[in-house]
């Protein structure tokens, strides 16, 4: 199937990108790796006029350590994730929930920035960018701004993003190795029934917890959080009790994948996974 007709423009630096979508207005949609957008196209889910191809921008991809944090371009692709010596020792959480997400083809086109923009809420990057507590830079008419990863992701299919701006960086503090992400997939697409993200700061005190797949929109478990600060030793009974909490007051999606109550078991489970192999780590 052909989408429908569109202009195909491709800008050579951001500030161009950034003017091309202000000139455009709600007509333009940026193009990222294309596996979320083109399929859309194709089944005139969308219908953009103009496309703004933003990947021969130079520095919007690639993985760069600034400052003590770490910074990655939106158009660097799962699998660039997946490989990266300086991730997998200084932030593994990424690169083992890059190796989770669809297939070989789909790892080498998609880009880390096209996937949070789109905010699918089955999504995986999602689960990591929340419990890790990254900053997500944007750029725009206006100029650039900074959003925690908690306020960026806003209902389904919706973020922070508003029109005309580019998601142009995401900064991510190093971790330890006491990460974990523990998903559920569906077979056919490799998308998450329920994904959960697990970091574990030095010291076993401070955990964070985020969960994809399971609702609307990704968010952090706060009610896990909150049951594991107050613990003076992890067992695997106060570790279970408190992934049961997974999914409080959640409202779970359901489709002919799962149902919500389904969803709600698999967060739990995948909690109580998550949560015991980051431990384990420390
Ligand atoms: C068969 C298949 C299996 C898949 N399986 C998985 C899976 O298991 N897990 C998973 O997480 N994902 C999966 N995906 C989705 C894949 O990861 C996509 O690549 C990703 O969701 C979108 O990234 P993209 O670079 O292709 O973005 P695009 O498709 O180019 O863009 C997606 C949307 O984001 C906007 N956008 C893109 N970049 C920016 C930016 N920098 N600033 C502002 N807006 C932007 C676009 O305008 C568009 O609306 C799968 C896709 C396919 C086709």
């Amino acid at each position: 199937m052909y989408s429908a007709p569109f202009d195909y423009l491709r800008p050579a630096t951001l500030d161009e990108a950034v003017a091309l979508l202000a000139r455009h207005g709600e007509d333009a949609k940026v193009l990222a790796g294309g596996h979320s957008l083109i399929p859309a196209m194709k089944l005139r889910l969308a219908r953009p006029k103009v496309i703004v191809d933003i990947g021969r921008i130079a520095n919007l991809s690639g993985i760069r350590e600034v400052d003590g944090r770490i910074a990655i371009g939106p158009m660097t692709t799962h699998a660039d994730i997946e490989a990266s010596a300086l991730l997998q020792k200084r932030c593994p959480l990424l690169p083992e929930t890059a190796s989770h997400i669809g297939d070989m083809q789909v790892r080498n086109k998609g880009t880390i920035g096209g996937s949070l923009a789109h905010a699918d809420p089955a999504a995986d990057w999602p689960a990591a960018i929340l419990a890790l507590d990254a900053e997500i830079e944007i750029v725009g008419r206006p100029g650039r701004r900074t959003v925690r990863a908690d306020a960026f992701f806003v209902d389904l299919l919706q973020t922070a993003i508003g029109p005309g701006e580019i998601l142009c960086e995401i900064r991510i503090a190093p971790t330890p190795r006491s990460v974990a992400y523990e998903k559920t997939e569906q077979k056919a697409s490799g998308f998450a029934l329920a994904g959960v993200a697990v970091v574990v700061q030095p010291g076993g005190r401070d955990i964070r917890v985020g969960v994809t797949g399971v609702a609307a929109k990704p968010y952090r478990a706060t009610a896990v959080e909150k049951a594991l600060a107050g613990q003076r030793s992890l067992t695997p009974e106060t570790i279970a009790r408190a992934a049961t909490h997974a999914a409080d007051g959640v409202d779970a999606l359901g489709d002919i994948h799962a149902s919500p109550e389904f969803r709600v078991h698999l967060a739990q489970v995948n909690t109580r996974r998550a949560l015991t192999r980051a431990l384990e780590r420390i």
